[in-house]
């Protein structure tokens, strides 16, 4: 199967596996873990930040980020369709008690004259804006890079007005491979931020989450009391380590893959948007219901992933240049074939 529903559809890589089995481990919960502790001070430089925390995913390092900066009743502005919004079931109201206020955004981004037509100050009866939270890249808009100078006015108009910023950078290092801005630039500007492990890096387990040194500590207490501590996860942050040292530059390889796919994909007449980065999102073909395109694609042995309406597929690790050009003919052959007749009504498939 070449796997394109998502980018955590990656495996350790022997390699990867190899260096999880050395790793040197010790009570995480304690701060004992050797391994735990050098990517957390890994991360933290990588994002020119003070300190940093391992998590078990980046759904807790989103949690954290809230809880430690807000007050319940706080209000948090996100962009409509961010992560922490759509796909983390209610985890800022449930957890932190907070008001979620929704920027429509474009391309997943928004300008500081929107930011500032829902800051509050706050007062007797108005809940304050304390926290501003950003996506990089931006998934449900495609991957989508925030603009450097949009990303800084918009970050400095939330602290002017006294609000923290915090950046979901599930992929902030595919923005940093694409736009050849570093890490630390987009990490430095902002209170805090975290990247995924189990993303494009190919890793199976962690997060990683950095910020001043006061806040993280308010992080590592939350993570506790969320039930997020840990014991010997060494033998997690090992395979985050590895995935430093050798899976970041070659997000560059993903980035191109999807570039291909958006051009092979153009000549079978689907028009889709060049990418930022590593994902494609498009319509089902005319005729073709989402469900049946789906099914057909994967009765072809590729497979792609439904978001709402929208077909997407996302570039990896374990997805090669030449399997991209089989999925290319995939797609091709059934674009040229049409849907299948048989199914009037456009019925979801079960898969
Ligand atoms: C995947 C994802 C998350 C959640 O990360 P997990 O490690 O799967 O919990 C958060 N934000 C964005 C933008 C994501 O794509």
């Amino acid at each position: 199967m070449i796997d394109l529903s998502s980018d955590t559809a990656t495996r350790p890589t022997p390699a990867m596996r190899e260096a999880i089995a050395h790793a040197e481990v010790g009570d995480e919960q304690r701060g004992e873990d050797p391994t735990v502790n050098e990517l957390q001070r890994r991360v933290a430089e990588l994002l020119g930040q003070e300190a940093a925390l391992f998590a078990v995913t980046g759904t807790m390092c989103n949690r954290l980020a809230v809880a430690a900066q807000t007050a319940p009743g706080d209000v948090v502005v996100i962009e409509r369709d961010a992560h922490l919004m759509r796909y983390e079931t209610g985890g800022p109201a449930v957890m932190s008690g907070v008001l979620l206020e929704q920027i429509p955004g474009d391309r997943g981004t928004f300008t500081p004259e929107q930011l500032a037509e829902v800051l509050a100050a706050g007062t007797v009866h108005i809940p304050p804006t304390t926290l501003v939270a950003l996506e990089q890249t931006h998934n449900m808009a495609g991957g989508t890079i925030w603009p450097l100078e949009r990303y800084r006015a918009v970050a400095e108009l939330a602290h002017e007005h006294g609000a923290a910023v915090h950046v979901d950078g599930a992929r902030l290092l595919n923005a940093v491979v694409a736009s050849g801005i570093a890490a630390g630039v987009w990490g430095g500007m902002v209170d805090t931020v975290w990247i995924d492990f189990t993303k494009g890096l190919g890793a199976p387990i962690g997060a990683v989450i950095a910020g001043p040194a006061e806040v993280i500590t308010r992080c590592r207490r939350f993570k506790h009391l969320f039930g997020g501590a840990m014991r010997q996860a060494g033998i997690a942050a090992a395979g985050c380590l590895y995935a430093l040292d050798h899976h970041v530059e070659r997000l560059a390889d993903d980035h191109a893959n999807a570039a291909r796919l958006v051009e092979g994909m153009a000549a079978a007449c689907i028009a889709v948007e060049a990418p930022e980065t590593n994902m494609v999102y498009f319509e089902p073909p005319p005729g073709w219901s989402l469900g049946a395109f789906l099914a057909a694609l994967e009765a072809e042995g590729v497979r792609m992933g439904p978001v709402g309406r929208r077909v997407r597929a996302v570039t990896h690790l374990d997805v090669s240049a030449a399997e991209i050009e089989t999925a290319i003919e995939v797609v091709a052959a059934l674009v040229a074939a049409g849907p299948p007749g048989a199914d009037p009504r456009g019925a979801q498939v079960p898969r």
